[in-house]
């Protein structure tokens, strides 16, 4: 899709109103207006992807970072059970999304957000084939573009802690996250 069109490009660049919750030179955080929960946040690239997967890798990395800190801001000031991080390339109702987004779906003991699925009979012989073209797809992608200067220590995610509910939220932007 072309960006002009596209509504996620056109909420990120201001032409449309949104309630944001976030900002910085690259990513926009705002209340989804069709909230699967409350506090629902998407977290929306100002560069126009189709999918995340279009994103260059250090890019990906400081928008996972922002999202992860945001979803963070969410547990400390909501107090949800927990805060999903899901990605996906359909809304509501099955439209698909033309714009690379993280949803942000708190998740409350009363929700009725259901993400049920029908395990799937698969044979050991399945298990095996699809272990195995996995395991080869990752070489590729190991082989093709990782940059090295990414390889850096783990940064635990602090726990979060609901006892401390005033604590100011830290939006930081960290790179140090592990990719393969
Ligand atoms: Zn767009």
């Amino acid at each position: 899709m072309e960006e002009e069109k596209c509504v996620f490009c056109m909420i990120a660049n201001k032409k449309v109103p949104s309630k944001e919750v976030y900002e910085d030179e690259m990513v926009m955080g705002v209340l989804d207006i069709n909230p699967a929960s409350k506090g629902h946040v998407i977290m929306i690239p100002k560069k126009h992807y189709n999918n995340i997967y279009e994103m260059p890798q250090d890019e990906f990395l400081q928008y996972i970072s922002v999202a992860r800190a945001v979803g963070y801001a969410i547990l400390l000031s909501l107090a949800p059970d927990n805060v999903e991080m899901l990605y996906t390339k359909e809304l509501t109702k099955g439209s698909v999304t033309p714009h690379a987004l993280i949803h942000l779906i708190p998740r409350y003991n009363d929700d009725t957000v259901n993400h049920v699925w029908q395990p799937q009979k698969m044979e050991e012989s399945d298990f095996t084939a699809i272990g195995n073209a996995i395991k080869s797809a990752i070489e590729k992608v190991k082989a093709a573009e990782v940059p090295q200067t990414e390889k850096k220590a783990v940064e635990e995610p602090k726990k979060p802690d609901n006892t401390v509910k005033e604590e100011k939220p830290q939006i930081n932007i960290n790179r140090k996250v592990v990719v393969f």
